[in-house]
């Protein structure tokens, strides 16, 4: 047989520059790291995985969701090499019809060996693409590979294929409650350069590879204003390379107070965007930081597409949906989520409550349900159409005419949080130690 004659071999990418990406948690990236160097240090091993996936404007997030390990007789345990048993590759096959999850190829070079793909796994991973498409309907397939050195150093390589097309996989992000890594792969294009200036003290402190970590580090702010802006002001010091800033909203007067990007030049503007003014504080003390803003709500499919870009997203917003939105975000794409808030109230001109709260959403931990930090109807009061809140408040008032309780119903509007700018600014720069 000569299947090459109608494979696509993946040494040629789309022109369009569109890339993939990986993320996973850590306990599954302990599972896989364990299964894939169990032949170590002179023998290769691999396992079929299933992955969950979303279409950007980027290009493909791809999410681990379990492996599909092999049987000992799947390989031929007298190779070095793997080489599949065609029972393994039905097995896999088989799967697709479990769900929507695509299914990619990750196996291992022998220890001290590049992760780079030689002919045969170039030959392999066309095989299995063009395979794969007959029964996959349209989801894409990945092929990966690690290697690590003798001191456990792991490198990665990787491409997928999606629509006749093949991208390269560039970065690996692993998350969990001890581990937030970014890993860029052999075959990504050009590292951005390293603009370290006045990160001594943390370099001291922490070491040197801390800096360049933080200059490849993606963070999200989901809300611009009273805890977004104290947040990325610290960040943006701290060297972060990158900022995603999502707020559909333009500066007010009465932002000033707590917002830590505007000056009293804008008190005279109404239409910048909260986005703008914060891009311009993050530019004025890092000015090699890349911006991008999305003067959007977080519901919005670009936004969506670039969070889960992020290595790290910050919720700074006090709307009950935005909340829910992050932590299902959190929960399906491996993003590490930390959701800060804060309460304040007082009574006859005399502060009675000071709360700031910070909540960290990720695989494994509670969702903002478990937490009670949302609730549906406060969901379906922000969400509502106007002409939906006059048919719920007239429910309300019948039920109360008739004695009954109202608030299933309708459970009024949500007032604005008052809070004033010390709090805000501490919550909003403490998210720096969690
Ligand atoms: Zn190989």
């Amino acid at each position: 047989m000569d299947p090459k004659s109608q494979l696509i071999l993946p040494t040629e990418y789309a022109a369009d520059d569109s890339q993939c990406i990986v993320r996973c948690t850590s306990e599954q990236h302990r599972t896989l790291e364990r299964l894939l160097y169990r032949r170590y240090p002179n023998e290769e091993w691999g396992t079929f995985f299933r992955f969950g996936y979303r279409k950007t404007s980027w290009g493909l997030v791809i999410c681990f969701v379990d492996l599909l390990p092999p049987n000992l007789d799947d390989f031929d345990p007298k190779s070095p090499l793997v080489e599949f048993s065609p029972g393994y590759i039905n097995r896999a096959l088989g799967t697709f019809d479990e769900g929507d999850f695509g299914i990619g190829f990750i196996h291992s070079h022998p220890q001290g060996c590049r992760p780079k793909p030689s002919r045969s796994d170039d030959d392999m991973d066309a095989y299995f693409a063009s395979e794969f498409e007959k029964f996959s309907n349209g989801r894409p397939f990945v092929s990966l590979i690690a290697s690590r050195n003798a001191d456990h150093r792991r490198t990665f390589s990787g491409r997928c294929f999606h629509r006749g097309h093949w991208m390269p996989v560039t970065e690996w992000l692993t998350c969990g409650s001890d581990v937030l890594r970014r890993e860029r792969s052999l075959l990504a294009p050009n590292k951005p350069s390293d603009d370290c200036a006045g990160l001594e003290r943390v370099t001291e402190l922490l070491g040197e590879s801390t800096a360049p970590r933080l200059r490849s580090a993606v963070v999200g702010i989901v809300g611009c204003s009273g805890l977004g802006t104290p947040a990325a002001h610290v960040l943006a010091r701290s060297g972060i390379g990158e900022f995603v800033l999502v707020d559909v909203g333009f500066f007010k007067k009465s932002n000033h107070e707590r917002n830590h990007a505007s000056r009293a030049s804008d008190l005279h503007h109404s239409q910048i965007p909260k986005v703008e003014l914060l891009k311009r504080l993050i530019h004025e003390i890092r000015p090699s930081a890349k911006v991008i803003c999305l003067q959007a709500d977080v519901l919005d499919d670009e936004v969506l597409d670039q969070l889960v870009r992020c290595d790290l997203v910050l919720g700074c917003t006090d709307s009950y949906y935005a909340r829910a939105a992050l932590g299902d975000i959190a929960t399906h794409f491996s993003v590490p989520v930390l959701d800060l808030a804060v309460q304040m109230g007082s009574k006859d001109g005399v502060l009675t409550t000071q709360t700031g709260e910070i909540a960290r959403y990720m695989p494994g931990l509670p969702c903002p349900w478990c937490r009670n930090r949302v609730n549906a109807v406060q969901i379906r009061a922000e969400t509502a159409s106007d002409e939906e809140r006059a048919q719920a408040h007239a429910a309300a008032q019948q039920a109360m005419d008739r004695g009954e309780d109202g608030a299933p119903y309708w459970i009024g509007d949500h007032p604005q949080e008052l809070t004033v700018g010390y709090m805000t600014s501490i919550v909003g720069s403490l998210e720096h130690f969690k």
